[in-house]
């Protein structure tokens, strides 16, 4: 039941996809597993320049930009940033200026010739472009930016990490409003929610929005960047906060909220055999391109976790495909190479 639940139609968006992702039965792979049944959310193929998750949160936040008179967007990421990209890409479709603040993560990765993401930061022509070091405050850095901007007359307007806020988070929970519509259609109930867990803005959305409609569905998520310990905090504070948002009464309990840090290897955005030979399995069998930085290692853990019958036989897996497919080609000695 929803309790004084606020409709997300009630919020500001802006269109960036025509229409919905579709949903399809992965066979190839539910065959070779021998476990559960296995579909896909195509993410992947939502609007703005190369589609993937930060699209959905992109709605959100420039139209609340928007309204709120920015002339200019702030935002920051790694410096093969999906999240970077389809910011940008959404801020020169609306016309307006775009600073990213890239952060290395990995020492010394900046490289402003990389190909991939980057090589799109420079094709649409980012207002500026900041490189600070992995130990940086970017909430700060990205503050006295703004300060400065305002000086000059501009007003900014800072997206955080990921687009993980409360609007941003909006997205997850509108897809789960959409992912439920395809159930009826394709009469399907699925059990479980397999994605990434990055920023946490994804993974907090999906819970809140299947608790909030009260579906008995599992979200699990696939840690890239931090332990299990630091992100299962990170989710509930996102998913206590999408629930307040829509002004749902429902409970995040810790215990809701499921995440596995056995497949980041070395750290984020390295790669894994595991992830690579994930990769290589979803191009042949089903025709679909992962990340080697999120979805790669995501579908390794699900792979992984289905061949530990941590689900069962007869459930249903969705596993979401949030995108980052332009990461893949700043990545692509590494799979040259096998
Ligand atoms: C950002 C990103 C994620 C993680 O989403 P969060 O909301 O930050 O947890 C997953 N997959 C891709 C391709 C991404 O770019």
């Amino acid at each position: 039941m929803r309790v004084n639940h606020m409709d997300i139609k009630h919020f500001k968006r802006r269109i960036y996809t025509q229409g919905i992702t579709p949903i399809q039965r992965l066979n190839h792979l539910t065959e070779l597993l021998q476990g559960p049944e296995v579909y896909v959310k195509r993410d992947d193929l939502l609007g703005l320049l190369g589609g993937g998750s930060k699209t959905r949160k992109l709605e959100y936040l420039m139209a609340d930009a928007i309204e709120k008179g920015a002339d200019s967007i702030i935002t920051c990421g790694a410096v093969q940033s999906n999240h970077c990209r389809l910011t940008l890409s959404a801020a020169s479709l609306e016309g307006l200026d775009c600073h990213l603040f890239l952060e290395e993560r990995v020492k010394n990765s900046y490289n402003p010739k990389a190909n991939g993401n980057n090589f799109i930061y420079h094709l649409l022509g980012a207002t500026s472009i900041h490189v600070i070091s992995g130990d940086s405050d970017l909430v700060s850095e990205m503050d006295s930016f703004a300060e400065q901007l305002k000086a000059e007359g501009h007003r900014p307007y800072i997206i955080p990490v990921g687009g993980s806020n409360p609007i941003g988070d909006l997205g997850y929970l509108n897809c789960i409003e959409e992912i439920l519509s395809q159930e009826k259609e394709m009469d399907i109930q699925f059990d479980h929610i397999v994605c990434t867990s990055g920023s946490g803005g994804t993974h907090a959305g999906l819970l809140a929005g299947v608790k909030d409609n009260n579906r008995d569905i599992s979200v699990t998520g696939i840690c890239i960047n931090r332990m299990k310990e630091l992100q299962t905090n990170a989710v509930y504070h996102h998913a206590v906060k999408a629930c307040e948002i829509i002004n749902s009464k429902v409970k995040i309990n810790y215990k809701d909220i499921n995440l596995f840090d056995d497949y980041i290897g070395e750290g984020y955005s390295k790669p894994t055999p595991q992830m690579i030979q994930a990769v290589i399995l979803l191009a042949k069998t089903e025709a679909i391109l992962l990340d080697p930085v999120y979805t790669g290692k995501t579908m390794a853990g699900m792979i992984d976790l289905i061949n530990k019958d941590y689900f069962k036989k007869d459930e249903k897996i969705l596993f979401m495909h949030t995108g980052g497919i332009p990461g893949i080609y700043a990545h692509t000695d590494e799979f040259m190479s096998n």
